[in-house]
């Protein structure tokens, strides 16, 4: 295998009818993410269009489902199961919100069983 240069291999897969992989390949119009990358990878000047597009594609991913959009309710029961829904670790006004509930609820339930034991009279 000869060396060729980039010019001499060009005209080689343009003698045997090779196509560039690249070429041909449809283009995506202005005011895709794809347009966007190509403006970039290639040096050109940014079009309004294809700025939006990215700065969308960027606000959009990683929210693929309505709960992720859901901002927390920090410092609430629910803000703390939100957390646990997400595999994360309740923030520190979550768990205190948590922690009252629990004790809330266990001093409720003292008091409904003190009464069950007929220890209101
Ligand atoms: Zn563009
Ligand atoms: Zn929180």
């Amino acid at each position: 295998m000869p060396d060729l240069s980039n010019a001499e291999l060009d005209q080689l897969i343009n003698d045997i009818g090779l196509k560039d992989p690249h070429r041909g390949q449809t283009i995506a119009p202005c005011g895709t993410q794809s347009a966007y990358t190509r403006h970039v990878k290639r040096g050109e000047p940014i079009d309004d269009a294809c700025r939006r597009a990215n700065a969308e594609a960027k606000r959009t991913k990683g929210t693929p489902t309505s709960s992720r959009r859901q901002p927390i309710e920090h410092g609430t029961l629910k803000g703390y199961q939100q957390h646990r829904y997400r595999s994360e670790t309740a923030c520190a006004e979550c768990l205190d919100a948590h922690r009252l509930y629990k004790r809330n609820r266990s001093r409720k339930d003292a008091a409904a069983h003190w009464a069950q034991q007929g220890g209101a009279q």
